[in-house]
């Protein structure tokens, strides 16, 4: 059976070129390794998501002509992320934190890249839970052996890492990490292939995606298949003249605005290979040469 991979795009903005990249490599990926493409919206976020950038992401995609297998949006399985919350609760795996953002900051230590270490404070203290609160689930304290296509061996404990960290915010939204754990599990995607920026939460899923699918194996109510470990690929991100990642405001320009000023998606497609280091000068290409240049290099 071919292998599945995914292009998750989160709908709170319309794309950029750092998720045009993505996109690239990802059908890179699938030409290199002969896999299904799989598109998902990622809309866990329904504080931010917005209709407007769903069906903005699905145009633009379809103007720089990509083609996928398959698609889903990750709202159409709340209810399903409700099932798995309960039967982790039920097995003692997830407590309420009350803990406020000023807290969090105040009384645990944070890491070389800045996030706070979540030390278990509400794990130990129970407090009345009726205010607002997140819900941590309960990381084992394990380091965690796992391989990067491009950067090779890490070792890395997510205990030591962020701590015990939400699968639901403050706001009562799923979030990033108990989400797209349960659809790479529950959609079969066996690559990940994704910006380096996201590199730091790989040891956090590959922890909690066992974790899921131990707890719910067996149980009809909550069908997933057993774990196993998808191939890791974390792309370089666009850099600026300096070498330093483009900035949220700099990616703030969208393609769209591009296209509207008159670019065609080839234009565009040229531009990003000269950004990303695949080519010298920003001739246009086509979105086939551009697949196959990248997909040379993987
Ligand atoms: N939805 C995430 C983003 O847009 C990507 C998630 C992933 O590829 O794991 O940044
Ligand atoms: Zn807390």
């Amino acid at each position: 059976m071919p292998g599945i991979i995914r292009f998750a795009p989160s709908p709170t903005g319309f794309l950029h070129e750092g998720h045009l990249l993505s996109a690239l490599y990802v059908c890179a990926a699938a030409k290199k390794w002969d896999l299904k493409i799989h598109l998902r919206i990622e809309d866990h976020d329904q504080g931010r998501a917005r209709k407007e950038y769903i069906d903005g992401i699905r145009e633009d995609l379809a103007w720089f002509g990509f083609k996928y297998d398959s698609e889903s949006i990750q709202s159409s399985h709340f209810d399903f992320f409700q099932k798995v919350l309960d039967k982790l609760t039920a097995k003692g795996l997830v407590y309420p934190c009350t803990c406020s953002r000023k807290q969090l900051q105040s009384e645990n230590p944070v890491s070389e890249t800045g996030e706070v270490i979540y030390q278990g404070k509400c794990r130990t203290q129970a407090a009345p839970c009726s205010g607002p609160h997140s819900l941590r689930v309960v990381i084992p304290d394990k380091v965690i052996n796992w391989h990067d296509e491009r950067l090779g061996d890490f070792a890395e404990n997510p205990k030591n890492q962020c701590g015990d960290f939400p699968i639901r915010d403050r706001d009562g939204f799923w979030t990033y990490q108990f989400a797209v754990c349960i659809d790479d599990l529950a959609e079969g995607i066996t690559h990940i292939v994704r910006g380096e920026d996201i590199r730091n939460s790989t040891a956090r899923q590959i922890a909690l995606s066992q974790l899921i699918a131990d707890t719910c194996q067996g149980d009809p109510d909550v069908p997933l298949p057993p774990y196993t470990r998808p191939l890791y690929l974390h792309h370089p991100l666009i850099v600026d003249s300096s070498g330093k990642k483009l900035s949220k405001r700099e990616h703030a320009y969208s393609l769209r605005q591009d296209k509207d000023r008159g670019k065609s998606p080839q234009e565009l497609l040229g531009q990003i290979l000269y950004k990303a280091g695949f080519l010298s000068d920003n001739t246009p290409t086509t979105l086939e040469q551009a697949i196959a240049t990248i997909a040379g290099r993987l």
